[in-house]
């Protein structure tokens, strides 16, 4: 055995004693219109079915004939298509914002944004929950960062006011990707501006289903404000693949001008481009899916006797991590998946059960799997809670 080999074995046994091990298993998940055997889905992001829309799927084929299978180069280079183009008026058209910039993907995006904006002389604040590829990016950009106490403006106005004298850009998502719960916008906007900071969203879970889909930026009325850009992903919500930074055209003009991950990657796929942007346009004509996805969220909620969360997320915090994940191993065993999330990808240190609700889940097959969660999820630990919800 080399002594890479040997490394390699001595971490991969060091998983194995803390139980830690992550698997990419191939899971069958039941779709609408399936055959019903495999598991029911509430662990995925596609959040309003739109990955499996005839329209979204015809506008992919049509794009992958149209312009092949690859961008081919770098976006500067001969990698812009009109289809990124068109990609780009489509979610300025759903979101109302001014100008956007589509990535290869919202990690790419947020990788992106975050180092374009910071970088020397800056300083990175990141909400405590904030998504790992928020965390990456501060990494990268190579400013000093810290965590504020999540969703808390008191605690940001307190960070900010002891840097007096520097940019700082913090970092936040409007629905969060794990608690579920929606960012007080506004009052952290007014705090930011306050202090002459920038606020960067990353409304990877809003949009699609916050404000009747065009997100939580667009319902609370902040399109437009001063000193705030917005980071999307087309990968849930859209049903598709890549992301893209909306906000002013100096920002736009900025980005394409700095952002490393738009400059040395190729362009999203002409296929996924088309995707996205098909599904944009569905969303900011039907505003009944956004409607849909938080009804049923509302059900899982009720069902599971927890607090409803803003959007399509439903977090079930459990008592240990074992108990976390035996819970999610038995759903799956039942037929119903769910997300598991445990320590160290919780920062508060409590695991939970994940579940998301899908705007195409609803009816008999969503009280079934609801039901199914908060039993198991009692079973292994969480305190047991009366069901009160009369359905099917
Ligand atoms: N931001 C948040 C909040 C996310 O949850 C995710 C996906 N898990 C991303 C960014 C990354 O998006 P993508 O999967 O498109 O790279």
């Amino acid at each position: 055995m080399s002594s890479w080999e040997a490394w390699l074995t001595e971490r991969s046994d060091l998983r194995a004693r803390r139980g830690t091990e992550r698997f990419d298993a191939v899971l069958r998940v039941h779709r609408p219109g399936g055959a019903g055997q495999e598991p029911l889905d509430l662990a995925s992001n596609d959040y309003l079915g739109l990955s499996r829309d005839e329209r979204v799927v015809t506008a992919a084929k049509d794009a992958l004939d149209r312009y092949g299978a690859s961008a081919t180069a770098s976006r500067l280079v001969t990698g812009t298509l009109p289809v990124h183009r068109d990609l780009e008026a489509a979610l300025c058209d759903l979101t109302g914002q001014p100008s956007a910039l589509a990535f290869s993907t919202g990690y790419a995006a947020n990788l992106g944004v975050l180092t374009a904006l910071s970088g020397r002389g800056a300083e990175i604040l990141l909400d405590a929950h904030a998504h790992a590829s928020l965390h990456d990016a501060a990494r990268m950009s190579r400013s000093p960062y810290s965590t504020f106490e999540h969703n808390d403006p008191t605690s940001l106005d307190a960070e900010l006011a002891a840097r007096p004298d520097r940019r700082v850009v913090v970092a936040v998502e409007s629905i969060y990707s794990v608690l579920g719960d929606a960012a007080p916008l506004r009052e952290l906007l007014e705090v930011c501006h306050r202090h002459g900071a920038l606020l960067v969203v990353d409304e990877a879970h809003g949009i699609g289903v916050a404000g009747h889909g065009h997100g939580l930026v667009h319902e609370l009325d902040l399109v437009g404000a001063r000193d705030l850009v917005v980071s999307v992903t087309l990968s849930k919500a859209l049903g598709s693949q890549g992301g893209a930074v909306l906000g002013s055209t100096a920002v736009r003009d900025h980005l394409v001008n700095t952002a490393r991950s738009f400059i040395f990657d190729t362009g999203l796929s002409p296929a996924s481009a088309a995707a996205a942007a098909a599904a944009a346009g569905v969303v900011a004509g039907d505003p009944s899916l956004a409607a849909a996805v938080r009804a049923n969220a509302g059900t899982i909620a009720a069902i599971c006797g927890i607090e409803p969360a803003a959007g399509a997320v439903q977090s079930l915090p459990m008592p240990s991590t074992e108990g976390a994940v035996a819970a999610a191993l038995d759903l799956r065993a039942q037929g119903v998946l769910v997300g598991c999330f445990r320590p160290p990808s919780v920062p508060d240190g409590v695991s939970r059960l994940r579940i998301t609700a899908r705007a195409d889940l609803a009816g008999e097959d969503l009280f079934h799997a609801a039901r199914l969660v908060a039993r198991t999820a009692a079973a292994h630990g969480a305190p047991p809670r009366p069901d009160t919800v009369e359905g099917p």
